[in-house]
């Protein structure tokens, strides 16, 4: 702390992520990353833009990138919006559509980013419960509130929520903005931007890092009315005029051409998730039903903490959350068939 800073300063509760090792040797199951590399179109594009014209700045609207979303989705580059990473689009969603005197709703157990949020721009929340299974209940969201926001499938859960469920909780919350965080619904789940031209409360986000493999390149999305995406677009206009480099926005934009690497890279974790799901069923793990790139998995008798540790011991890092209604669960990334299986074999050793 120190005199210098704005008063508010000393109150944030910032996001701690996932570790990144400096150890290259690790095998690292803990950030959701994606064992594929990026598609080769797009690492073309960005060495192509790797060039002289980096004197000049990047469009600040990112249109290109627009363009490629709205045709990958079937909606109009005004329905879309651009951001660095969805973390950040998530942060002009919270500031331009969650700060209205009233309560933000999502589940207890959810993306921990939303709570520092809340916290950054003085926004109340309620936490509802997720039911015994861990998963959402929407009648709970029944409730007079300021917006509601929850990942699909849900983080670090896993589990997903279906379309009509989706709907039902749009139906019942006409006077608030749902956004829905799609940052793993590409390996399991059922996008709901199908939705947006039906419900002008629907904001839906995805992010480049986890399917498209770009964690490094910082790109996430929004879609939804044009009304919401002009709140984001003033928002971003009052905070940072490029968000979005050159490389990025060409990059971004050839990763969502390139369909055919992106199927096939999305099935080959889908198909390898449920060989590491049969595998750690095998070893006595219970497993919640999982839609993402993740599964979320406790032993019956033995300790998560101490599990995590001894995996660390055996050079395999996983992710372990202290909450306490998680707190026996395991957040364990699908990884390359290497580090699946070098991950099996470390908890067939500590088991
Ligand atoms: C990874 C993740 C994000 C953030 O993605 P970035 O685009 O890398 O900022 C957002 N929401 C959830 C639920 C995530 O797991």
């Amino acid at each position: 702390m120190s005199k210098f800073w704005s008063p508010f300063v000393k109150d944030l509760v910032p996001y701690v992520p996932g570790e990144q090792p400096k150890l290259a040797k690790l095998v690292k199951l803990n950030t959701n990353e994606n064992p594929f590399g990026p598609s080769p179109k797009a690492i073309a594009a960005m060495q192509t833009e790797l060039n002289d014209n980096l004197r000049l700045y990047p469009d600040p609207n990112g249109e290109r990138l627009k363009q490629a979303v709205a045709e990958y989705y079937g909606v109009t580059a005004a329905e879309v919006f651009v951001g660095n990473g969805s973390d950040e689009v998530l942060a002009h969603a919270f500031h331009g559509l969650f700060q209205n005197g009233r309560p933000l709703l999502f589940p207890d157990v959810t993306y921990s980013f939303y709570p520092v949020y809340c916290g950054l721009y003085g926004i109340e929340f309620e936490a509802l419960p997720l039911d015994d299974a861990f998963q959402i209940r929407v009648e709970d969201y029944a409730r007079p509130n300021g917006g509601i926001i929850f990942p699909n499938p849900n983080a670090p859960t896993g589990c997903a929520l279906g379309l009509e469920a989706i709907e039902r909780l749009l139906q019942a919350n006409p006077d608030s903005v749902v956004l829905i965080d799609e940052a793993y619904i590409d390996f399991g789940g059922e996008t709901a931007i199908g939705l947006v031209g039906k419900y002008p409360n629907l904001l839906v986000s995805q992010t480049l890092s986890k399917s498209r493999s770009l964690a490094g390149l910082r790109v996430g999305i929004a879609v939804g009315h044009p009304d919401l995406i002009e709140a984001l677009e003033r928002i971003k206009n009052s905070f940072n005029s490029y968000p979005l480099d050159r490389m990025a926005i060409v990059g971004a934009a050839a990763a969502f051409e390139d369909k055919e690497y992106f199927e096939q890279t999305c099935q080959a974790v889908i198909d390898s998730r449920e060989q590491v799901v049969g595998a750690l069923t095998g070893l006595g793990f219970e497993v919640l039903p999982s839609a993402a790139n993740f599964v979320f998995a406790r032993h019956p008798q033995r300790d998560a903490g101490e599990l995590a540790a001894a995996l660390r011991e055996h050079g395999v890092i996983v992710r372990h959350f202290k909450q306490q209604r998680i707190a026996q669960f395991l957040r364990i990334t699908i990884g390359a068939t290497e580090q699946n299986q070098a991950l099996l074999d470390a908890l067939q050793q500590i088991l």
